[in-house]
């Protein structure tokens, strides 16, 4: 009798992004042995190090979706995580900032809707309130969300690795899963780079950000009808010279798509505005300086004192999108054997903003699965 190639695990977590990792903390939390494949070098090299590291309070999202209840979730735990693990984070509050009577009218249904999704102490402003708050904020209204704010995501991952290391999770980088089958007793995975590995899992979780829907396609024995399509909105930054004119994150009112071009701070004090919304059909992270154009334009409209040259090429991140341009918006995909009839594979698919945020709620939901 020949012996099997394939090394039998227990789960194997694909992607070492944010989210890859907390659902590798909670499957090692419950008990279950894990191994977390990654393509790159380290943790966190894509998505989840190119977004605006804000912790969001679950605004806008549709009352019952996915992303309502996980960003709300997510951000209580995500909060409660930090203080315990000394991650740096600061819950500075965030203004949307409405420049016209027709945004005026929109703060209040932006606010019904975030008071449906549970998110708390949020306040309508008149204009003098939030100028009073902000001195350098025009408008002519302004919603207030305290219990939005901002995290060191590096770190963040960094201890969500640790914490999954302490119970005894492996992590093995360089090591992109190229082949994945539908077998008897699990999924078969066949796994590149430079120390190749042939890995027959109980449990796999695709986590493979923008990758999950080309990853999902080559697993043999998983209906096809299953995998959306992946689309890619890139999100564009323009960094700001000097420190931020703002106290508390500023947001207009939001477009089709996207938040709008919105300032942050990072947890270093570098003031950013961004992202936009450009639409593209591969993976590329470069940003054209002619975009900075139409940010100052957005940006004057509610801080007019912005200069001339003071905006410089930032970053971009791309949001996996599991529709197209023009399409109502989608939510989270967390698809288990019951949406696909495959046991022992879990998808994920389209986790865009706020999935940094909704990251440990996710991990939840995705061990609730694995673990029932
Ligand atoms: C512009 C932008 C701004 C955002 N801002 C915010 C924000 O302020 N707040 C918030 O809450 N959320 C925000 N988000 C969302 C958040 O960044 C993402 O939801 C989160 O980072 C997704 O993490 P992930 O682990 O799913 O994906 P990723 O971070 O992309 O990780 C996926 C990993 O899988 C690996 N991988 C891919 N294919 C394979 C393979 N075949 N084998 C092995 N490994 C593989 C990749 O190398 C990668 O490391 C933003 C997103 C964008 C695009």
């Amino acid at each position: 009798m020949t012996s099997s190639p394939y090394e039998t695990v227990d789960c194997v977590v694909i992607g070492a992004g944010v989210v890859g990792l907390a659902v590798a903390r909670a499957l090692a939390l419950a008990g279950r042995e894990v191994i977390v494949v990654e393509a790159a070098e380290g943790i966190g090299t894509e998505t989840s190090s190119r977004n605006s590291e804000v912790i969001h309070a679950g605004i806008y999202y549709p009352k019952g979706s996915l992303m309502a209840r996980t960003c709300v979730a997510g951000r209580r735990l995500l909060y409660a995580y930090c203080t315990e693990h000394g991650v740096p984070h600061q819950n500075c509050g965030k203004l949307i900032v409405a420049t016209n009577q027709a945004e005026s009218e929109k703060l209040a249904e932006i606010k019904g809707r975030a008071e449906a999704n549970g998110v708390e102490g949020m306040r309508l402003l008149g204009a003098a309130e939030a100028i009073a708050l902000e001195p350098n904020l025009q408008c002519t209204a302004a919603l207030l969300s305290p219990s939005t704010g901002i995290i060191d995501s590096h770190s963040y991952m960094l201890a969500l690795q640790g914490d999954a290391e302490a119970c005894g999770a492996m992590y093995a980088f360089h090591s992109p899963v190229e082949a994945a089958r539908v077998a008897n007793a699990g999924i078969d995975l066949e796994v590149g780079g430079a120390e190749p590995m042939k890995l027959r899992c109980r449990l796999v979780i695709n986590s493979a950000g923008l990758h999950a829907p080309t990853l999902a396609k080559k697993i043999i024995g998983l209906p096809s009808d299953r995998v959306p399509q992946a689309y890619y909105a890139k999100g564009n930054y323009f960094t700001l010279t000097g420190r931020s004119p703002f106290s508390r994150l500023i947001y207009p009112v939001p477009v089709p798509g996207g938040l709008g071009v919105h300032i942050t701070v990072d947890m270093g004090g570098q003031a950013k505005f961004g992202p936009d919304v450009e639409w593209i059909d591969g993976i590329d992270y470069t940003v054209d300086p002619h975009r900075a154009d139409k940010f100052y334009a957005a940006v004057r409209r509610y801080w007019p004192a912005l200069k001339d040259g003071a905006l410089q090429p930032g970053y971009a991140g791309i949001r996996p999108k599991t529709v197209p341009q023009g399409a109502p918006a989608q939510d989270f995909v967390v698809q288990g054997p019951a949406d696909h009839g495959v046991p022992g594979l879990i998808n994920l698919f389209g986790i865009e903003s706020p999935g940094l945020t909704a990251s440990l709620a996710l991990a939840d939901q995705v061990r609730d699965i694995a673990c029932t």
